[in-house]
């Protein structure tokens, strides 16, 4: 689990709320999963409990997912983190070979 497979947060407070919500429901989906593998578990009632969960999850993410499509900060901070990452060794080249 890395904070870089994810936008910088402390910019967008709304993205930091849903990154944390997806984080949590991650973080619980796990938990119960565990619990039940060592538990030895079975059931339907087990079933629906971890299909719940790993829908709450699904949820969390496709908002935050949504959410940094439709936040202009947030395009603009991952755009940014873009060129930092990516872009930034072409853009050199270039200007190199035009000089
Ligand atoms: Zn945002």
């Amino acid at each position: 689990m890395s904070k870089e497979l994810f936008v910088k947060t402390g910019v967008c407070t709304e993205y930091e709320r849903l990154l944390k919500e997806c984080q949590n429901a991650s973080k619980i989906w796990n938990e119960q999963r565990a619990e039940i593998y060592w538990l030895r578990l079975r059931g339907k009632k087990v079933e629906d409990e971890l299909r719940r969960l790993q829908a709450q999850y699904a949820r969390a993410y496709s908002m935050l997912q949504k959410h940094t499509h439709d936040c202009a900060l947030c395009q603009l901070v991952s755009s940014i983190e873009g060129l930092d990452s990516e872009n930034n060794s072409d853009a050199l080249s270039e200007s190199e070979t035009c000089v």
